[in-house]
This record gives structure tokens, sequence and C-alpha cells, in this order.
């Protein structure tokens, strides 16, 4: 429920928002952000509990409707995305059912982009329609299934760009302008990209989801999420009353977590989508690669869209391994240094093979559409030393390239 203080904090530069965005000292003015534990807060008056209830007294109520912890992480992200409103959530996924479902009811239509993270993908295609929501999934990279599916009034547009686990760059201004003809709000997962690569409010979205859980925290310790907006109309009348009472509320503790996640961000991005482009090029034309995906690389389809949206190609690089599934788990099983984990955006190098993990749910059809073959694997690239995470890579890759 941060309604963030940019007024002062607006001529700040990044990295100065990144480690004091939010921070609101108590009376002991301790040096780190204070954690408050609390569920609810107390009143020194009945009068004044009336007053709060009514909403005219600006004070903390419940944690289910906001925690100062909470608040401070929701100020000190809002900063730096540079959005008006930021709202904490308790996941990635309770930020992408909260950000539609507060939008949309039934009879009312949700166009997405059909290449979407496995747990999105159930939410538009499985869950939304089960509340009479018509949903359509378009190719994201076809500006003409976009205006075709929008020539229809829709209500919430869904995309992200970069997607999972294939890294295709959708053009959010250019969908953003069919999609608001269409009287559609747009809503960006911005995972992949982080508040730092890419700016979809100021690509002209009006939502930007988060899950925390990935980058902002980064170092594989807690869920969290973040909703984001400049539509305070949207946040006053359809966020506020959903996300108050079905109550995918952010845990002061994972917030506090959080936080200081978001103060070693930028360090972290640098480091990691700089040694994640050396590995796209070196394993580029390697024997027993297909194709490397990588939004940084010229060779990338949506190369020149990419830079121009994004300020790099972000921590994840997908590969194709020749040979299908046999050779993908070949090659999984034979690393020492990167761990398989479906997790990404961490500080450890993690690798999974999407076609049986986050993907497996959706069937062969679907995901050849999708283009996630059998031999396709989706590295987060970690802080490990490059040369380490190379010569586990090439081991790997002589392993799967072995005989049998
Ligand atoms: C992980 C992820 C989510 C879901 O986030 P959780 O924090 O795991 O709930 C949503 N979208 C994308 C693109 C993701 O990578």
């Amino acid at each position: 429920m941060a309604e963030n203080c940019l007024k002062s904090a607006g001529k700040r530069k990044l990295a100065t928002r990144l480690v004091r965005g939010g921070l609101a000292r108590t009376l002991f003015a301790e040096t780190s952000e204070a954690l408050f534990l609390t569920s609810g807060f107390v009143y020194g008056s009945a009068a004044e509990a009336e007053r709060a209830f009514k909403g005219k007294t600006k004070r903390y109520i419940y944690s289910r409707y906001g925690n100062p912890t909470v608040t401070m992480f929701e100020t000190r992200l809002a900063e730096i995305e540079e959005a008006d409103i930021c709202v904490g959530t308790a996941s990635g996924m309770a930020a992408v059912f909260a950000s539609l479902a507060c939008l949309a009811g039934a009879g009312e239509r949700v166009v997405a982009a059909r290449a979407l993270f496995g747990s999105c993908h159930y939410v538009i295609h499985d869950i939304l329609p089960r509340f009479g929501i018509k949903t359509e999934l378009v190719d994201g990279t076809d500006l003409k299934a976009w205006a075709r599916a929008l020539a229809r009034p829709t209500r919430a547009v869904f995309l992200e760009s970069p997607s999972n686990p294939t890294l295709e760059i959708i053009d959010i201004p250019k969908v953003v302008r069919l999609a608001h003809r269409a009287g559609a709000k747009v809503v960006v997962d911005n995972v992949f990209a982080t508040p730092l690569l890419q700016k979809p409010l100021q690509l002209g979205a009006d939502i930007v989801v988060y899950s925390a859980t990935k980058h902002i925290d980064g170092q594989g310790r807690t869920l969290g999420g973040a909703i984001l907006t400049n539509d305070r109309d949207y946040y006053a009348n359809q966020l506020t009353p959903f996300y108050r009472h079905t109550g995918p509320a952010l845990s002061p503790f994972n917030a506090w977590v959080l936080l200081k996640g978001l103060e070693t961000l930028d360090l972290r991005l640098k480091a990691q989508c700089d040694a994640a482009l050396k590995l796209a090029r070196f394993l580029e034309g390697r024997r027993g690669i297909r194709r490397v995906l990588y939004p940084g690389l010229a060779s990338h389809p949506q190369h020149r869209l990419a830079m121009k949206q994004m300020t790099a190609g972000g921590t994840l690089v997908s590969f194709d391994l020749a040979g299908g599934k046999r050779a993908a788990f070949r090659f999984l099983d034979a690393l020492e240094l990167v761990d398989i984990s479906n997790n990404l955006g961490d500080s450890k190098s993690l690798i999974t093979h999407p076609a049986t993990t986050t993907h497996q749910r959706l069937g062969a059809a679907e995901r050849a559409r999708m283009g996630i073959g059998d031999g396709l694997v989706r590295l987060s690239v970690g802080l490990e030393d490059l040369g380490d995470i190379k010569a586990d890579l090439v081991r790997a890759l002589a392993a799967a390239l072995g005989k049998g």
C-alpha cells in the first residue's frame, strides 16, 4: 500500500534509491530497516479505531492491509521502478493472479502472449475461464495476431518479455497501442528483465508485476512479489479492495529479506548480465549445440527490439542441445558446479530442462507451439567465476555428446 515519496527521492540516483529508498527509522534510530513482525496494531480509543476503519486517518490497521516493513519494501521498489504505487505480494504468482483477477469479470476478455511461465499459463488458460472470463493466447511476436485478438473489446492484456524459457521479445509500445484501442489495461510480467533492465510503465504499460523471488531476492531465500502502477483508479477501486479481502499479503519478514536483496540488485545484475552475454557467445556455434537463445546476441530474432527496450540481455541463456531429451539429461547430470533447479535469477548458477519441469504440464503440442523442444535447457547465470562455469559447461557438453 505504499504510495511512494518520489518527491524527495526523485533527485536521487538509482544506486542511492536501491540502498536508501523507503527507509523509515523508528525512534531507536537503527541503521538497518526495522522488522515489524506483527499481524495487528492497537488503538488508543474506540473512536480512533472507528476513524481508522472509515479511512479517515492514515495508519496501520492489520498486516493483511499493510505493515511498516512491507511499506519500506514497496516504497523502495516503487522508487526504483519510478512508479507511483507498489503493492507487495506473497509470491510472484500472487501478484500475477491479483493483478488480473481484480480487473476482469465474467463475460470479459483477457488476451495474453502464448509464451508464458508455466503457472501464468495455468492462471490464464485454466483458472480465469472457470470464472467466466474469456481468454485467448496469441503469438506474442506477431503484431497481426495481437491486432486480430484485440479487434474486440478486451479488459486486460498480459505478457512476459523476455519470455520464459525461449526469451522471446515482445514489442511493448506496439502491443500497448493495440490494447488501449480495445479498452484493455496492459499487465507486463517483468521478471526476466528486472526493474533495472526494462521499464514497462515508461513503454506505455499500465501495470508491472514481479516475482521478487527471482533477481530481487536473488539469493534463494524467500518468496515474494509486487504489483506496480501509476493508475490510481485501478489501484484504489480494483486492486486495493481485491488485495485487502483476498489476502495475498507479503510477510514482513520476507519484505525485510527483499529490502536487503534490493541493496545489491544493481551490482549482482551487472555481473550476471555480463557473464551471461559472454557465456552465450561462448556457447554459440559449439559442437552439440543447435542454437543459443539470448536477447543480447546479434543472432537473436528480435535482437534490435531487445536492445531498444532493454539496457542489457538479462541473466538467462537458453540453448538447444542436439540429441533431444537424452542429451539434455546427460548434460544436466554431468554438471558439477551448476545446480539443477527450476529457480532463476540466483547468485548460484542454475539450470533446468523446461520440457520436463516448468512446462511439462502443457503437453507436447503446446510446447512445440511455444518453441520448447526436448533438447532445450535454460541456464540462469550466477555470480561464480566465469572460467569455472565455462569449464563445467564444456565438461557436461562432452558428456552429452558421448557414446550410447
Ligand atoms: C517465477 C516466475 C513467476 C512466479 O513467481 P513466484 O514468486 O514463483 O510465485 C511469474 N512469472 C515469471 C516470469 C517467473 O519467472
